[in-house]
């Protein structure tokens, strides 16, 4: 397969990836956005992309310092998007969102913490919440790269959420994990804070969670 045909398929892998995303109501209107490692850069939606907009044309093409060509602007995430890329050797795909429940936490600027044995899915006994910076800057780009060393996805304190992954389909899929485990969590602390495993149930639950090869992402 030729440099270019493979470009085209990534292309539209993410816009695909993107209109899957805004149908579960990961990214409303224009919010969040979608990248691919690609060569030594990466392949990211623009900005202001929304599912009525997306295309495998108006995907940019962006490098980790940022340079990129043409008429259509990168998302303003470019920054986070690469420094993950750039500290995480095995990240191929990046996902950022605003959806409602990840939002609803992070606006508390408060962890998901181990209350069900599904947050292990993200590597850890909880998803950390990084704090609030603007959005596009640099500390924004290095806490969450940062966040993610030991987990595969963080809250982004007053924002959202982002998380990195082996390609874009387990990316949109972890995000989406994330979404339905902080509604699950915001809804259990209606009757009182939930319980958390113990870190003797974290231990098994760990190696249970290797021997079966549970969880791709642990
Ligand atoms: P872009 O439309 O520039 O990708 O920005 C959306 C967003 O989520 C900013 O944090
Ligand atoms: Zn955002």
């Amino acid at each position: 397969m030729s440099g270019e045909q493979d470009e085209q398929q990534v292309r539209e892998e993410i816009t695909e990836c993107y209109r899957y995303s805004a149908g579960l109501g990961l990214n409303e209107l224009s919010s969040g956005n979608l990248s691919c490692r690609f060569e030594d850069g990466m392949l990211i939606s623009p900005s202001g992309a929304s599912e009525a907009n997306i295309a495998p044309e108006r995907i940019v093409r962006v490098s980790l310092d940022g340079d990129w060509e043409g008429d259509v602007k990168p998302s303003s995430e470019w920054r986070m998007h690469a420094e993950i890329y750039r500290q995480h050797e095995r990240a191929q795909a990046v996902v950022h969102t605003h959806s409602d429940y990840c939002v609803a936490l992070s606006c508390h600027n408060q962890p998901l913490p181990g209350f069900h044995y599904l947050v292990g899915s993200f590597g850890g006994d909880d998803v950390p919440c990084v704090p609030y910076s603007t959005f596009g800057t640099e500390t924004l780009a290095r806490d969450a790269a940062s966040a993610l060393k030991e987990r595969s996805a963080c809250l982004l304190g007053n924002h959202g959420m982002i998380c990195r992954a082996g390609n874009l389909k387990s990316g949109v899929e972890l995000a989406q994990r994330l979404e339905i485990m902080c509604r699950q969590y915001l809804v259990s602390r209606q009757i009182g804070e939930p319980d958390r495993l113990t870190t003797a149930q974290w231990d098994e639950f760990f190696d249970r969670a290797r021997k079966v090869s549970y969880g791709r992402y642990i």
